[in-house]
This record gives C-alpha cells, structure tokens and sequence, in this order.
C-alpha cells in the first residue's frame, strides 16, 4: 500500500526519514517495520509561531517496495550529424538551451569565454588571494557561469510551476540532491554545485554537441538582418543560429549590439551593499528564540521588503550560513556577492540590501543612451574600488553606525576574504541610495527586533542584481526584434533574474530556435 500523509512534527521528529517514520507510526498506528521506503514530496518549515514546526507531505510504502523513480529522466538523442546551432555562454541559460536543444533533435556548440568550471576555482582564490581579477575567469565568467560558485539556491519567484519542476529534475538527473524537489526552498550549494554542472556538460558532448572554453564570442555574422554565426577571438567562425545567453556582467557584449546597431534598451537595475549579520542573531529573531536554532533547524533565512520615496527597497539573494565574495569581471571594479555551501554552516548570514534605481533617475547618464544604466554601475564599482584601497578590499561600515551617519571605530570579523577597508558609506554612496537605505533598515528594524544592529556590517557594493540592458525579442518566436536567427537569452537579455529563470529562459529560446531549424530541414 502507498499511503501520503501530510504531517506537522517538531524538527528533531522531522530531522531524518527514521524519525519521521517513528513519529508517523506513534500517530497512525502502523508499524514502523511495515515501512519498506519512505519518499518526502513536500517540505518547509513554518516559523511563524515560538513553537517552529516542520510541514511535511510525505509518502510511506506500507509492506510494499518503492518502485517510483525518484525523478523524471529525459532521454537525449544522438545529435552528431544534426543540423548545428550556436550558444555563446555556458551559464545556467546557455546550459540548459543546449540539453534542450539535443532534445529537440539539434546539434548545440557551445562557447564559453571562461575555463572549466574545476580550473576557474583557481582564479577565485587568486581573487582574494593576490587582487587579481582575470577578465575571462571569475565569479562571473567560465563553465556554469554566474551559477557555478554561487549559493545555488533554486528558488524563483515564476508561476509557472511546470517549468520549474523539470528544471529541478533535470538537475537531479545530474547528481543533484532530490531533497530539492520537496523542498519550499531548494538549494544545491557551491560545494556540490560543479559535479552537476561537469555532468550536464559532459552529457552534452556524449550524445555528439561541442562545448568549447575560453573562447570568446567577439563578433557577430550578420547579413541582410539576419544572423549567420559569430566570429571568436581566435578568428574561427562557427555558422548558425546563435542563442546570445552572456550574462549581465558581459559588458563587452553590449558594447558589440550597440556598435552593431542592433537594438538594445536600458534597463532599471537595483544597487545597495551585502549585509552581512552573525548567523546566530538572524536565527534568535527568525526562530524566536534566544538561544538560537538549536540542533534540528536550518540557518534561518530572511526577507525583507518596503518602499522608500517611491523606489522598492528589499533583500536579494540572501545567504543564510554564507559568504560574502568578491564578484568583480575585471580589473579595478569591487563588486560584492554571496554565496553558501550545501550545509550552509558560515557562522554568518548576507544578503544584498539594495534600491531601485531606474533610468529616469540617473539624467546626468542621459548621455550614454542604451549603456547609460551600465555606465553608472562601472562609475559606482570603480568609485568602490576606489574607496577600498585600489585592491578587491571592500569599503564597509557597521550598520548603525550607517543609520546614524557616524564613522564606524572598528568593524567586526567578516567572511569576506579579500579583507575590509573602514569606511563612511553614508557619505561617499549617493544620496538616493543611501537615504534609502537607511530608512529601509530602521523599517525592517522594527519589523524584526535586533535585525538593525551595529553587529551587522555592510560590505560595499553590490551592483550586479540584474542586467542594465534589455536586449528586446519578439514576445512570439523569441528572435531579436530585428536581427532573424539571433535568440536573446537569459539575464543579460534581461528576461531572467536567478538561477532557475535563466534556465527555463534557455529552454523556451531552444525550443524557438528549434520550431524554427525543424521547418527548414523538414
Ligand atoms: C556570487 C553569486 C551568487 C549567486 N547566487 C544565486 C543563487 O543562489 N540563486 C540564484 O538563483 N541566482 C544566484 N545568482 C545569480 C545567477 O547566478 C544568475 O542569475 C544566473 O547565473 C544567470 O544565468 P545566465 O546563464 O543568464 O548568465 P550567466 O550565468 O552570467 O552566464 C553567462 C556566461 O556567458 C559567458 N560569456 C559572456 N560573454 C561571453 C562571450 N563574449 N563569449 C563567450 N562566452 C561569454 C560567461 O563567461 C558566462 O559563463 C548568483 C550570482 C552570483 C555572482
């Protein structure tokens, strides 16, 4: 018998599948040795109350085996001979465009400007290690792109469940952990995130696509309107219908639409700092408890949201038992990011706190039309590293001390590894962020008591939220609104914004493109 039960148990009951199992036995009166499996369909906890409960839905096998795969698997076909088309960029879009791709019967190449996601480790370390940021391998660019050393979180704010749900199972199909199909929030982790990326890649090359690293896109063929291939920095020229999933921090890239004439828009983006608190003082006030999460509870999470003279005001990307990274693409840029491993067991907890900025905000960029938005956040990632000792320091101030407008006197243990410099943040970032900001903390500081606290520390800039640039699309067949056989993908197209979006963004731009290539060759 199959029997789905949907049960509320405190977290040490809901702790492991044997404790679930004792727990569900004492309330329905099975024996427990009648359980042959045991598989969690749902799972999130609910910290509303002092009492956190663990919300289960869970499916016993009752003297029966368990017979159900644990995810759907998708079969690929053998793409060798196909007809080719390219993706430029190996991120979580251009990834997942290629599995689809091959799906669809098409032969993906893939070129990536970075190195393979294991040998792009090194040039992380030699970020925080020496302050150099080599401009093709980075937080932002190689294999798995800006996914690869991120938190991996995979959660979305999309509604459209069913494309969620095979994004998830095709990243359990590549060693993913299947907790992430129960969980309210799932999260992979940087530690585990490379293998499911090495796999995917490798799958793509066994069933007959290219992946090709450090190969940088420079140029795009073009003629009569119409994309023939692109032109790579070694002077190859790989032919066909080209998915554009670069990133948003490819700035280069843009620059190559806008000298091509190829329409591009700017874009509001939102720009602020990562907070970083100790991760006991998040888990007191999200678990009500003054002892913190005890053995049984996760790293508690946050979210936090409010409106500021007209301009959203909001938590992005938070990191529970994480760190804070250095996220610039080149030299003289400090960018900050974060990001956790799969255990999450930091003792501290970051996320970005940041404000809406929108084109009609910045008129004295009016002058750098499409790239205006981009032009402001190099001007504020120079003016960090500026302020950060011309290294990957970073600027940083204690957070009521921020508020207060006061010179921090010291700043307090970080994880961010390329070190702090001690610095006014309230004076040197714009007014329209910082006033902001500092009314959005005093509101989430009633909201949650102890959340505003000199303890927290804000580590300056974070300014890659979002692609500064829309590169526009037909709503229809996704193809450029005027260039034919050229897909704008993920989020530096400025159709994404995480992990999970820019995947299926990359999946409906493969089955566009391939709707397409079908017709011709039929
Ligand atoms: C530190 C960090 C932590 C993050 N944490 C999370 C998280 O927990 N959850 C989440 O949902 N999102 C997270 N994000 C955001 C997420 O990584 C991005 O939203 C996502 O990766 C976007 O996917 P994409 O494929 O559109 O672009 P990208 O991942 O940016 O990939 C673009 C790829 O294109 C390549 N490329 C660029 N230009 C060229 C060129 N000219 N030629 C060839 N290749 C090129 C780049 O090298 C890169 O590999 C994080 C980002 C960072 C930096």
């Amino acid at each position: 018998m199959i029997k789905d039960i949907q049960a509320r148990l405190s977290p040490k009951e809901a702790s492991c599948e044997n404790e679930i199992v004792k727990a569900l036995s004492r309330q329905y009166g099975f024996e427990t040795r009648s359980v042959k499996g045991v598989r969690i369909l749902k799972r999130s906890i609910d910290a509303r109350q002092r009492n956190v409960i663990i919300n289960l839905k869970v499916r016993l096998y009752i003297n029966e085996p368990c017979s159900e795969p644990a995810y759907t698997s998708i079969e690929y076909k053998d793409v060798k001979d196909a007809p080719q088309a390219v993706i430029v960029g190996a991120g979580p879009a251009g990834l997942f465009a290629a599995l689809r791709l091959i799906e669809e019967g098409i032969r993906p190449v893939v070129v990536e400007r970075g190195k393979n996601v294991r040998d792009r480790k090194k040039d992380l370390a030699m970020i925080s290690r020496e302050h150099k940021v080599d401009p093709d391998s980075n937080y932002s660019f190689g294999e798995g792109g800006a996914g690869a050393y991120s938190d991996g979180k995979l959660y979305t704010r999309s509604k459209k469940r069913g494309s969620v749900d095979r994004i998830l199972n095709i990243l359990c199909q590549n060693g993913a952990s299947t907790d992430i199909l129960a969980d309210a929030h799932p999260h992979i982790g940087t530690d585990k995130l490379p293998s499911v990326i090495e796999n995917m890649r490798n799958r793509i090359i066994d069933c007959g696509g290219e992946v090709r690293f450090e190969t940088k896109m420079t140029d795009i063929i073009i003629e009569d309107n119409r994309v023939k291939g692109i032109i790579t920095a070694d002077g190859q020229q790989i032919k066909g219908p080209v998915i554009l999933a670069t990133g948003h921090s490819a700035r280069d890239v843009y620059h190559l639409l806008k000298d091509k004439n190829i329409a591009i828009e700017p874009k509001g983006i939102a720009v602020g700092v990562r907070l970083e608190h100790p991760q006991h003082i998040i888990d007191c006030i999200q678990y009500h408890n003054p002892k913190g999460r005890g053995e049984y509870l996760p790293a508690a999470e946050y979210s936090f949201v409010t409106q500021v003279d007209g301009r959203g005001v909001y938590s992005f990307c938070m990191c529970p038992g994480g760190v804070v990274v250095p996220a610039a693409s080149a030299d003289k840029q400090v960018v900050v990011n974060g990001m956790s491993s799969s255990s999450r067991g930091s003792k501290w907890a970051n996320s970005g706190m940041v404000v809406e900025v929108r084109p009609e905000d910045l008129p004295q960029y009016e002058e750098y039309g499409e790239l205006c938005m981009m032009k402001f956040q190099e001007d504020m990632e120079y003016q960090t590293y500026i302020n950060g000792n011309s290294t990957q320091a970073a600027p940083a101030q204690r957070m009521v001390d921020f508020v207060e407008k006061r010179i921090s006197r010291d700043l307090p243990e970080s994880s961010y590894a390329p070190g702090l410099i001690n610095s006014p943040l309230h004076f040197w970032m714009p007014d329209f962020i910082s006033n902001r900001l500092r009314e959005g903390f005093k509101t989430f500081g009633r909201s949650a008591k102890g959340f505003l606290t000199n303890e927290a520390l804000m580590i300056a800039m974070e300014t890659r939220t979002s692609a500064p640039v829309r590169i526009p699309r037909s709503p229809e067949n996704l193809q450029h609104s005027i260039i034919a056989d050229l897909y704008p993908c993920g989020e530096g197209a400025g159709f994404a914004g995480g992990i999970v979006s820019a995947a299926i963004d990359g999946e409906r731009c493969a089955e566009a493109l391939a709707n397409i290539l079908k017709e011709k060759y039929e």
